[in-house]
């Protein structure tokens, strides 16, 4: 399997718009790997990417992605579904629609029943965006997954999160290979035997260091503590579940660290790695 980081970033992409700190003037000036687009995955043995970060199609354009056949989603968050219009960008030929030619092809997308719903709440003033792409534009055609799919003999498997809140992690095993994908809210991290023993664990929704942007200092009882995983929490999961390796993705601006000083990390810890855009995983 061979997948791309189309993106690396968090909730805010980096450059900032308007900061002015090191870490976005210097993505500002040397461009990618420094920049960083909203968290995003490609698999491009079968064409897939993993949510649609409002700055999707920059992305897409930077990791030279040439098709995309199907898109899971992970959860409906702003940060992982606000670039949905990716789909008129895929599939809508703007001079054909004079033509009278429909649109061919439709992405397929796949998500778990709760986060289907929760994709309808994207709305216009007519109605569910997806709806509208689906049923009018003819753009996508929605497969609600309860626990697999197989796609030309790789096989992804939707874990829940525990909680109210609905949210995947993916686990794509193909020729006995395996990738566990959980970009954003995975806390508390499901454990079910499926997610043990993979090659590579890419995980998000992780603050890095304990001293962040403007030097804030995240103490013991900081409340991101609450929110999500430290640095030391993805560890522990990490060898909880006997992932050969990590790799840290949904990297905020606000942890105010540089391409650089995530090299220097890696040399620290055996078997972690600071996802960047446009980064290769092949297994
Ligand atoms: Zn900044
Ligand atoms: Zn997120």
């Amino acid at each position: 399997m061979k997948f791309i980081v189309t993106g690396s970033g968090g909730c805010v992409c980096t450059p900032k718009p308007l900061c002015q700190c090191p870490v976005c003037v210097e993505a500002r000036t040397k461009g990618f790997p420094y920049a960083r687009c909203g968290c995003g995955l490609y698999l491009e043995d079968i064409a897939l990417l993993v949510d649609t970060p409002e700055d999707i199609a920059a992305a897409l354009n930077n990791a030279g992605i040439k098709a995309v056949s199907s898109v899971l989603y992970s959860h409906w968050d702003p940060d992982h579904t606000m670039g949905m219009r990716i789909f008129e960008q895929l599939r809508l030929e703007w001079l054909d629609f004079y033509k009278g030619i429909k649109p061919q092809n439709p992405v397929t997308v796949y998500a778990q029943p709760g986060i289907m719903e929760d994709l309808s709440g994207l709305r216009s003033k007519f109605g569910p965006l997806m709806d509208y792409y689906e049923r009018v534009m003819k753009l996508i055609e929605r497969r609600t997954v309860e626990r697999e799919i197989e796609l030309d003999g790789i096989k992804i498997t939707f874990v829940s999160v525990p909680g109210d809140k609905a949210v995947t992690v993916f686990v794509f095993e193909s020729k006995g290979k395996k990738l566990v994908y959980a970009p954003c809210d995975c806390r508390p991290f499901p454990d079910e035997p499926v997610l043990h023993n993979a090659d590579i664990l890419v995980m998000g929704d992780t603050f890095i260091g304990d001293v962040l942007k403007d030097g804030n200092i995240i103490d013991e009882d900081h409340p991101l503590r609450k929110e999500l995983h430290s640095f030391s929490d993805a560890l522990h999961i990490q060898k909880e579940l006997s992932a050969k390796r990590l790799v840290i993705t949904h990297i905020e601006e606000a942890w105010g660290k540089s391409v650089n000083d995530y090299k220097k990390m890696e040399l620290e810890y055996d078997n972690v790695n600071f996802a960047y855009d446009g980064m290769v995983i092949q297994l």
